[in-house]
Parts: C-alpha cells; structure tokens; sequence
C-alpha cells in the first residue's frame, strides 16, 4: 500500500485530543485509530505489539541477521489531531497536477491562496491532499504514521538489512500531553526521530514544549482608591517571576518574553 492510500484512510478516523479532558488518554476515539494500527502492525508480520491503557502503541523489530549489535533506532508518530474544525467526518480532497495558483477546497468556497501560503506556488505540479475545507485534514501527523508503517512495509518486502527497530504511536500531543505516560524504558531506542515535519526533507533538532504553568499570588484584594504602595506590594510578588524568565531565556527554555505573560485580576 502506498503511503498517501493510508493517510486517506487514517484520516477518515477522527481522533482529536480534548484539553479540558482530565483523563490520559483526553479522548476515547484515539483507540480507534491505535486498534487499527495494532492490527496493521501484526499483519505486517511484527508480534512484538502493545497497546496500553493509556493509548500508548509500542512495537519492536528484532534486527536482521547479523545486525543485532547496532544501536536501536526510534521511530515516533502522534495520532490525535487538534479538536478544532473536526466535528464531523473528514473527506480528503486529492488534487492532480497543482497549477500553483488558488486551491479551492472542495465546494466549501474557501481556498488556499499562494499570497496567504507562499509556500503553495513551489508545489505546481505535485499532487495534494486536502480536506474538503469543512474540516481539518488531520495530516499532522497522521502522515507521520503512514509515512512510518509504510517504511516498514518497505523493509519487510524488500528484506532491507537493519538494525532493532522501536516504533511508537502517541497519544495527546496536540495538548501537550504525548509524553505524560510514554514509557522511555519500554521503547528502548537508542536514537528516536519524531515523524511530525513540516516542509518535505526539513529535519527539525531543536525541541517543543507545549506545557504551560499557572502559578497563582494569593493576597488581599484592595479597592482602587487606596494610594499606591498597597497596589504595588501586591504586584511585587509577580514581577518577581520576570529574573526567573530571563534566566529560562538564557538557557533557552523560552524562547522570548513574548511566552510569559502577567495577568493580575
Ligand atoms: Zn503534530
């Protein structure tokens, strides 16, 4: 099977993560798609195949004959998709030959404009897959398990040489959720890649970190009409959170300024 005829079907299953879930995994429907993957995975011939009750998919490839002391070698997708614009099923839209211009998304009357996605005008010529523009397509990164379970495909029929494989299928990356129960010891790769791009051949080595914190100053509200020192004791607390941005920024764990932001109610 060829990668894109997967990705049609992956889509079809809709699997978005819910932020304001308090379970792991957010949502049922991810076990749609992660029995699914299951079963693709043994059919290819792989016993070694989990499923955990958190919605983890782990498989492992023995490597071939000869190769067993290279280094394991990971492989990771997430199946959750974002939970806007997916409230009813998704009909992909396959467009041949792309003259770069404006793409119409199905009959939706929305388009995808070569002004508003620069991008678009280098892919004239190439075939893309879209959704009918009612929903989102779900590609991220249900392209990234297509493109995974078809490699492997590969390697099977061609009996391409390789070393141990690890695979993994995540759930909940879209709330930042995808590491809270992956299990690092059970996968076992030496070196992993995350199969999530972006532009086609981009390797990406720098990491994203979607978690967030609230922290929260309890005090003694004051009415506004008191002079200004009450007011200012009451911020200091929070301002004195800006060094401790600064040094997260020195050691690059924000980026700017701009991801830290003061709300005082
Ligand atoms: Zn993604």
């Amino acid at each position: 099977m060829k990668t894109y005829e997967r990705l049609l079907s992956y889509v079809k299953i809709l699997t978005p993560s819910n932020e304001d879930s308090t379970t792991s995994p957010s949502s049922h429907c991810q076990f749609d798609l992660a029995r699914i993957l299951v079963d693709e995975l043994k059919n290819l011939g792989i016993s070694d195949v989990s499923l955990d009750e958190h919605c983890y998919v782990y498989a492992h490839i023995p490597a071939s004959e000869g190769l067993d002391s290279c280094k394991t070698l990971g492989f990771i997708a997430h199946m959750d998709t974002v939970s806007d614009f997916c409230d009813h099923p998704v009909t992909p839209v396959i467009t041949e030959n792309y003259d770069g211009g404006e793409l119409p998304l199905g009959t939706s009357g929305r388009i995808l404009s070569p002004e508003m996605f620069p991008h678009l005008s280098s892919l004239k010529g190439r075939t893309l897959i879209t959704s009918d523009g009612t929903t989102i397509l779900g590609a991220d990164d249900k392209a990234g398990i297509a493109e995974i379970i078809t490699a492997l495909e590969r390697i099977f029929t061609e009996k391409i040489p390789h070393g141990p494989l690890a695979i993994a299928f995540t759930p909940d990356e879209e709330i930042g959720m995808g590491p809270a129960h992956f299990d690092v010891g059970k996968f076992g790769a030496d070196y992993a890649y995350t199969l999530d791009g972006d532009t086609e051949g981009e390797i990406q080595y720098e990491n994203f970190n979607a978690c967030s914190a609230k922290v929260i100053f309890q005090g003694v509200n004051v009415h506004p009409a008191p002079p200004k020192i009450p007011w200012s004791t009451r911020l200091l607390l929070p301002w004195s959170l800006i060094p401790c941005c600064q040094l997260l920024i020195r050691h690059g764990t924000l980026r700017t300024m701009r991801d830290f932001s003061i709300c005082v109610l």
